[in-house]
Parts: C-alpha cells; structure tokens; sequence
C-alpha cells in the first residue's frame, strides 16, 4: 500500500459540478460571520446537518482533492485501486449542502474519470441513498457536454 498527499485543488475546479454562487458561499462564510448571512444559510442548507465551523472551505478542498488525485491516479494508471478515507461525501447537490456534505467529491471524481474513460461505474455503500439531485445534475451535465 502506497500513501499519497494529491496537489491540492483550485476552487474554481469545485464549480464543475456546483454552483459559483454555493462555492463563494462556502468560501467566505465563517463562525464568525454567519449572523450577516441567515438567508444564504438557509438557501444553501448550512446550519444545522451542515455546520459552519472554522476551516469548512478547506476541509471540503482537502477531501474532494483526495478523491479528484485519486481519479488523476487511476487516469494515469499510476495505481490500480485508491481509496480516499475522507471522502464519499455525495450528499451534497449542486448547490446546497446536505447530511454533513458540503461539496460532492464523488460526482467531481467521476466527471475526472470521464476524461479518461467512457463509462464509470459507481457503487455506494451508504445506508442512506445517494442524493438523486447530484446525479441528475451529472447525468444532465454528461449528456449536454
Ligand atoms: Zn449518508
């Protein structure tokens, strides 16, 4: 088992998949400024499920760089299999955080496989169902591309 550290991403690639609008939210919102934005917070979801805490940007760079290098890794066939501990976040839609998700790491990992590969084929294991919304997005953005 090799370990790897994947470059970390810009944030303009999280807006493959999610809107500028929820990106810039998530971006510049803070424990400390959330009482200036109650009507974001709620039209995006982040609150409650979706807390704000210190480092929520970064944390949703770090995890979906996680997934997205491991895509890189597998479209260079420099591993066979890889696993991102921290990632599988796929609650999240395209613009609205949901059930501790903020930013779909699996749907932006998907779309990095598709560079390289016609058909992906997704598993998820998690005792709720995907956000069907994600998908359709994806599917959308598959057949409009
Ligand atoms: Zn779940």
């Amino acid at each position: 088992m090799e370990v790897f550290r994947p470059s970390l991403i810009p944030p303009c690639t999280l807006t493959k998949f999610h809107s500028d609008d929820y990106i810039n939210f998530l971006r510049m919102i803070t424990p400390d400024n959330m009482g200036d934005y109650v009507r974001q917070l709620q039209r995006f979801n982040v609150g409650e499920d979706c807390p704000v805490f210190d480092g929520l940007f970064e944390f949703c760079q770090i995890y979906t760089s996680g997934s997205i290098g491991g895509a890189v890794r597998l479209n260079e066939k420099a591993s066979d299999i890889v696993i991102n501990w921290s990632g599988g976040l796929h609650h999240a839609k395209k613009s609205e955080a949901s059930g501790f998700c903020y930013v779909n790491d699996c749907v932006l990992a998907i779309l990095e496989l598709l560079k390289c590969h016609q058909r992906v084929l997704y598993i998820d294991i998690d005792i709720h169902h995907v956000s069907i919304i994600s998908f359709v997005c994806l599917v959308s953005f598959l057949i409009l591309s």
